[in-house]
């Protein structure tokens, strides 16, 4: 092992929030070459799977993929996105937001590691049918008027620099997360709605039926990137839990914090409304990954 690599070690220990047990095991042994004793300093607590999303490798899942082991943490792409690495010097994984979009087959993301050659990583995609609802709607509550559409194509652009947001520090031990509000969740992710025989986007996020006025809180610890009243969406809060892991609450009927801000798991951000294009008063929990929306139930502990 090289000076270099040691220097990346001795940072990784000083920085990292947690270590797993088998690296304190390993390097206790002395199979990393480190002092017993630099270990004794470092918080402990395993980064176990258990406490990261479900993995299912379908479109609008998480694919949980193996990188090996590496002194530092490896930098991992999917085209020009970042990607969430977690894990420690003896196995390191690339948690990956699939797209609703995505066909199923073969896919890659590129890893490179401490500044080294690029290395593709592949990985298939395996199809899911999810359910499609035809409805009829009066024309015209379909298409936009050009005052909505401009308004939309606004709000597009600057959800776009929202949505690209990627921080360290890298998400908190655990990223399993709480439901949001309480109330029926409905298993709607990935449906496809088609309006007057016109394909929409399918539907990304989960939606809790709860009365106006519920208050929601945030799902993971995080720090408020984005508030504001959209076309689509309502009211609507973004949370940035690091790692390019978002959150988005939307329809609210009132908005508690602001951007800066910093919430604990379950620290309440807002409450439920019926603001934006919807029916009646309900959550939209949305969860983003590498700028993909997932499936939030996959980040549910139960
Ligand atoms: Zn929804």
């Amino acid at each position: 092992m090289n000076t270099s690599h040691l220097d990346g070690v001795d940072a990784l220990f000083l920085r990292a929030s947690k270590v797993s047990r088998r690296t304190a095991l390993m390097a206790a042994a002395g199979l990393l070459a480190l002092p017993a004793a630099r270990v004794a300093f470092a918080n402990t607590q395993p980064a176990s799977p258990e406490l990261w999303p479900n993995a299912s490798q379908v479109p609008g899942g998480v694919a949980r993929l193996s990188l090996g082991p590496a002194a530092v943490r490896p930098a991992a792409h999917a085209g020009e996105v970042p990607l969430l690495v977690l894990g420690d010097v003896i196995e390191w994984t690339a948690l990956v937001g699939i797209a609703l979009a995505a066909r199923p087959g073969p896919a890659s993301i590129e890893v490179q590691v401490d500044g080294g050659q690029a290395q593709e990583i592949r990985y298939t995609v395996a199809p899911k049918k999810y359910a499609e609802q035809r409805l009829k709607v009066a024309p015209g509550t379909v298409d936009l008027s050009p005052e909505n559409e401009a308004r939309y194509e606004r709000e597009r652009a600057h959800l776009a620099t929202v949505m690209a947001t990627f921080t360290e520090p890298l998400p908190p031990s655990s990223m399993r997360m709480r439901v949001p509000t309480p109330g029926r969740r409905s298993s709607s992710f990935g449906l496809r709605r088609v309006f007057n025989g016109q394909s929409r986007n399918p539907h990304s996020g989960m939606d809790i039926a709860a009365g106006t006025g519920t208050p929601v809180v945030a799902p993971l610890q995080g720090r408020v990137i984005d508030t504001g009243d959209y076309f689509f969406n309502g009211n609507t809060v973004w949370l940035d839990h690091g790692g390019g892991l978002l959150s988005m609450l939307c329809h609210l009927s009132a908005i508690d914090v602001k951007p800066g801000d910093t919430l604990q798991t379950g620290e309440r951000l807002g409450a439920v409304g019926a603001t934006g294009r919807v029916t009646g008063p309900h959550l939209h929990w949305g969860v983003m990954l590498n700028r993909t929306m997932v499936d939030p139930a996959l980040f549910l502990s139960a």
